[in-house]
């Protein structure tokens, strides 16, 4: 075991600080008042190799490593949580889904303009019938007619669904095979008609970094896009959430951060009563509690992130490593909202948009109560969690 740091991923932290204080701080206060999508700061994270660690040299990739992503999850969100979305979509959960599943022609012509950040990705599984049970909820079709399918239904939460090139979407080929019945495909939003995205109103979260409502209506697919075998589309989404909870977890400790490193400076600076309030016991106790559980979350995402690097079964320590992490970040924001008192709701402090993005951000790759369920019922042995093999069959052709 080496606890020593990582001059690897010291560099790449302060890689994304660099694009942070270049790309993102001096131009994200425009894109937030126009509401556009800024399309110009996800590109300079592609070029500067956020989107790329977990991809080879050949696909565009740097070949980092899982380790690398979750740092760079992690700092991105503790600098500017909106673009932890990008995290999940040009880097993980749209890209590496294509690049797991995909035929060699399809990862090819896909993965690279998505990891570059010149085409935008989503991952759409979430239905209006509820996230929590994808399968059991979904109502989207895709009808085979001739060398297309023909999908319709709709979607819900989807990220970056208003400006996506590039997705991985879900629909039953099958609808009386229930969970069975469900093929993913790659579809391109921009390339036929029947596809519409309806942002939905998520204040105080970012204004131009949405999730939205999708609409399918007779829209076509090509057969060569289906991803994997018709019934594989459950099996897949459940792999990709596996990884997507690296990036998640990696976002919710840098959120956790931006909450604790809020709470410091406030609580070393506040005065009342005669002294700083950081000297009042009451206010320490759960900075030493947060102090902990950062440590605690930022070393069970490591471990995630090392067992993904060494190719051994990981959905264990992703469910618990998210699990933590949501509850650690949940008691940073509750202890930033408690030191600042009134001023949490200030505009000048960022404690409500933070917590903003907690509450958000503890919901998505699955509900603390889904990874309490997973992590319960492997504890009891009704279930063990890492009972599939690690599927990750075109990372092992190459
Ligand atoms: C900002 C944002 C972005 C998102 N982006 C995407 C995206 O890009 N793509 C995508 O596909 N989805 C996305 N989602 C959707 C997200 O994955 C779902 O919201 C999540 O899976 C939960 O689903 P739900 O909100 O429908 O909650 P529900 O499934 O309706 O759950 C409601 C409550 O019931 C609890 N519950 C449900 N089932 C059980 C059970 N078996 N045992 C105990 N408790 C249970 C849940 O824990 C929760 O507390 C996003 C969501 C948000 C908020």
């Amino acid at each position: 075991m080496d606890f020593s740091e990582d001059p690897v991923l010291d560099a790449i932290r302060t890689t994304v600080q660099r694009v942070y204080e270049s790309e993102i701080a001096p131009n994200i206060g425009q894109y937030e008042s126009s509401g556009d999508f800024p399309y110009s700061i996800i590109r300079a994270m592609g070029d500067a190799g956020l989107f790329g660690a977990a991809f080879p040299d050949e696909f565009g990739g740097t070949g980092a490593g899982f380790a690398a992503v979750a740092a760079i999850a992690e700092e991105i969100s503790r600098l500017s949580p909106g673009f932890g979305y990008a995290m999940n979509m040009q880097a993980m959960t749209c890209p590496f889904t294509i690049f797991n599943w995909g035929t060699p022609e399809q990862a090819r012509k896909y993965v690279p303009e998505l990891i570059s950040g010149r085409k935008i990705g989503m991952f759409a599984l979430t239905e209006p019938g509820g996230g929590s049970d994808p399968g059991g909820a979904m109502r989207t079709t895709a009808r085979r007619d001739g060398e297309s399918y023909v999908l319709n239904g709709s979607k819900i939460w989807i990220t970056f669904s208003n400006a996506a090139d590039i997705g991985v979407l879900f629909a039953k080929t099958d609808p009386d095979a229930g969970k069975r019945g469900i093929s993913a495909f790659i579809v391109e939003p921009k390339s036929a008609p029947g596809y519409n995205a309806r942002p939905i109103d998520m204040r105080p979260l970012s204004n131009c970094l949405r999730s939205c409502e999708v609409f399918l209506e007779d829209f076509r697919v090509p057969v060569a896009n289906r991803l994997g075998a018709e019934g594989d589309g459950l099996k897949i989404a459940l792999n990709a959430l596996e990884y997507g909870r690296l990036t998640v977890s990696g976002r919710l400790v840098g959120l956790a951060q931006a909450c604790f490193d809020e709470t410091l400076r406030y609580a070393r600076e506040r005065e009342v009563g005669g002294q700083t309030i950081g000297h009042y016991q009451m206010i320490q106790h759960p900075i030493a509690d947060v102090a902990v559980g950062i440590d605690a979350a930022r070393l069970m995402l490591q471990r995630m992130a090392w067992l993904m690097d060494n190719g051994e079964r990981s959905t264990r320590a992703a469910a618990r490593a998210k699990y933590l992490a949501s509850e650690v970040a949940q008691k940073a924001a509750q202890t930033a909202r408690d030191t600042f008192a009134a001023y949490a709701l200030a505009e000048e402090y960022p404690i409500n948009k933070l917590t903003a993005y907690v509450n958000m951000l503890t919901v998505g790759e699955g509900t603390p109560n889904v990874q309490r369920v997973l992590i319960a019922e492997d504890a009891l042995g009704f279930k063990d969690a890492n009972r599939h093999p690690v599927m990750n069959p075109l990372r092992k052709s190459l």
